[in-house]
């Protein structure tokens, strides 16, 4: 019988993400970072304030191009105090409006005030959001169990060069990894700390090991190696969707590319 598991992309097992909320004018400092170590990140943005301090829609395109754009709703309300009818329009509104500009399906979204109840979970599959991140931090890298409850790894004031070091260092491989950072970029210029990011990307970017990927990104990859069609026998295993995913098999990596079957020999 082969001994089948689930890899991250090119059969890596640690995953890194970031997730950064209200699109405010530190952005470009940031974005210039994760570039810099080809890092990737979400962006949540409320497009429905439009103020000196937030980046103009304008430069989107260019700014964010290779991260994900995604929700915070259109006026960063605290949600759980809200109509529900209310909770709607500020998700889909917002949707709407950022799809406006990326031209592409906006499908995460991050809790304002990290407000929200069962009920809005509940909501949200239906108005197109596919997870959303709430306040706090696990410390560890485990995967998470419901994506609508979404809680990192940590803030960056939080213990990030501690918890990087010992996400760097994990090499056991029974396991898949997450590393998940959140926060505010206009932090790093109030707490006068940009420093902490820059050697956090110093020292988790660039490596072999770890796959960089937005928030969207992780979501559909997992659902993808959810979605895969296994022969019954485990000699053969079909990928409906478009894309690759990577599987380990008898401890060799294979790529079960999107649209074939793949023979296990
Ligand atoms: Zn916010």
């Amino acid at each position: 019988m082969n001994k089948v598991y689930i890899c991250f992309p090119q059969g890596k097992h640690k995953a890194l993400t970031m997730s950064y909320d209200d699109g405010k004018e530190e952005d470009r400092r940031l974005v210039k970072i994760f570039n810099q170590h080809g890092i990737k990140g979400t962006f949540h943005i409320n497009s429905g304030i439009r103020d000196q301090v937030r980046i103009p829609f304008e430069e989107y395109a260019g700014l964010y191009e290779g991260h994900e754009i995604a929700c915070h709703t259109l006026t960063h309300p605290t949600i759980e105090r809200c109509p529900l009818e209310k909770v709607v329009y500020e998700v889909l509104e917002d949707r709407k409006r950022l799809e406006k500009l990326t031209g592409m399906p906006v499908r995460g979204l991050s809790y304002p005030n990290g407000s929200y109840n069962e009920e809005i979970k509940r909501l949200l599959p239906a108005l197109g959001i596919r997870y959303s991140r709430i306040v706090g931090d696990t410390h560890d890298f485990k995967l998470p169990t419901d994506y609508y409850e979404w809680k990192a790894t940590c803030h960056h004031n939080n213990n990030l060069l501690e918890d990087g070091k010992r996400f760097v260092e994990l090499n056991k491989k029974q396991y898949l990894y997450l590393m998940y950072v959140w926060g505010h970029s206009y932090e790093f210029s109030r707490d006068d700390n940009w420093e902490v990011m820059e050697q956090f990307c110093r020292l988790v970017g660039g490596r072999d090991d770890i796959w960089y990927t937005t928030n969207i990104g992780f979501v559909d990859y997992m659902e993808r190696a959810k979605g895969l069609q296994f022969g019954a026998d485990n000699t053969f295993v079909y990928n409906p969707y478009a894309a690759s995913v990577f599987l380990s098999v008898n401890d060799r990596i294979v790529e079960a590319k999107g649209g074939e079957l793949t023979r296990f020999e």
